[in-house]
């Protein structure tokens, strides 16, 4: 679960990490009364998304006049944002951050993630801060340091050392201080708040050796929300895919693509291999989609709808192997699906395993039209000649 940058900066502040002091607008004209209680000139005006990339794509503007920190606003809000995270089409912005701008003398980059091949919290840090750190890292590996935790002994003062005393030139003894209180915080709330991230970038280190956190980006580990209730109400439906939204509603684990060929599989391993080969027969998917083992008709019903409905898809590819799944019961929900939303493009299925035989009479001696596939490979080849 992603939160918003001025949620993020709550947190930070809750916990001592220094942030630009600020207030959110979600119309115009309470801009002007918020430039009254926000120090400035400059003010920052940034738009509140929960895409990245804002300053390239103009969702971070700076204003010198009251006046200008209406127009930004105005120039902001309820209006389509688009940035390299968002595709060509944007996303609306429906709140904005004023805030008060701070004098910048270096930008540096530190968060923390889990890194997969420790499988231990790691903090990353980088004197090359305002950039993608992907990029950094692919450019000049060497300014992006890493230190990992291990979670039974915590995060150490000789670790902010390590970090700290690697940038060159080396910062002021109070920039030092604030660095390694920064870092400090950023483990506790990671491990606090069962975070997949906590980002800040840049990390600025300002005129008067202040230490602040001009951007802000956490993000939860949505298995942990059970435990993290009182952050459910940080949850911005506004913000995501609305047929994401709908998925999620339904408990079916689906994620937006940029391809073509809807996918509906059972079980995760399943669905990336079918869109593997889906790839390999040189297509590319629109979704991933996994049922799941235990999945109700009601359940394939919505999957399948779910397809039905993403515009872009050109062909439709079945890949149940039937296990606690019944190919029955996948067969009906199908059914009940394609009576609600007509189906206009070309359907390819391959049913295997439990009551393998019912499902498919269930299907053949329905009004649907759909080509069988023998096995994967044959499905992959089938579903990509309709679109290549
Ligand atoms: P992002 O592009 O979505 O990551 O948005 P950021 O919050 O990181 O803002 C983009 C860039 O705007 C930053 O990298 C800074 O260079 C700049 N910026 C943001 N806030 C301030 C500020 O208060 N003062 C100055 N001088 N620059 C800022
Ligand atoms: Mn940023």
């Amino acid at each position: 679960m992603k939160l918003h940058e001025f949620q993020a900066k709550d947190i930070f502040k809750k916990s001592g990490i220094p942030i630009p002091n600020g207030q959110l607008v979600t119309a115009v004209d309470q801009a002007t009364n918020v430039v009254q209680i926000i120090n400035g000139p400059p003010w920052m005006i940034k738009a509140q998304v929960h895409a990245g990339g804002r300053g390239k794509g103009g969702g971070v503007k700076m204003a010198h006049s009251p006046d200008e920190v209406v127009a930004s606003v105005e120039a902001l809000l309820h209006k389509p944002l688009v940035t390299k995270q968002t595709g060509p089409d944007g996303v609306i912005v429906n709140q904005g951050l004023i805030e008060e701008g701070v004098e910048i003398d270096r930008e540096l980059y530190l968060s923390m993630v889990v890194d997969r091949s420790t499988a231990m919290p790691t903090m990353i840090f980088s004197q090359a801060g305002g950039m993608e750190i992907e990029e950094v890292a692919a450019k000049s590996p060497e300014l992006v340091l890493k230190e990992y935790i291990e979670p039974s002994v915590g995060w150490m003062p000789y670790q902010a050392r390590n970090l700290i005393y690697a940038l060159d030139p080396p910062p002021s003894p109070e920039a030092i201080k604030g660095l390694a209180s920064v870092m400090a915080n950023v483990y506790k709330i990671f491990m606090g708040l069962d975070c997949s991230l906590v980002e800040i970038n840049p990390l600025v280190i300002t005129k008067e050796m202040k230490v602040i956190a001009v951007d802000a980006k956490i993000s939860i580990d949505e298995n942990a929300l059970f435990r993290q209730k009182e952050l459910l109400e940080l949850d911005d439906p506004r913000e995501k895919d609305p047929l994401e939204l709908m998925a999620e509603e339904y408990r079916l684990s689906y994620i937006r693509l940029d391809g073509n060929i809807g996918a509906m599989v059972n079980g995760a391993g399943l669905a990336m291999a079918t869109m593997d080969v889906i790839k390999l027969a040189g297509a590319e998917p629109a979704n991933f989609l996994d049922v799941g083992g235990g999945a109700s008709e009601e359940m394939i019903t919505k999957g399948f709808e779910i397809i039905l409905k993403d515009k872009r898809v050109k062909a439709i590819l079945i890949n149940i192997f039937g296990g606690i799944l019944r190919c029955d019961v996948l067969a009906r929900g199908v059914l009940t699906a394609a009576k609600k939303i007509s189906i206009q493009v070309p359907l390819i299925v391959r049913l295997e395993g439990t009551n393998v035989e019912e499902g498919r009479e269930i299907l053949k001696n329905s009004e649907l039209e759909f080509l069988v596939a023998r096995d994967l490979a044959e499905a992959a080849e089938l579903v990509s000649k309709q679109v290549l």
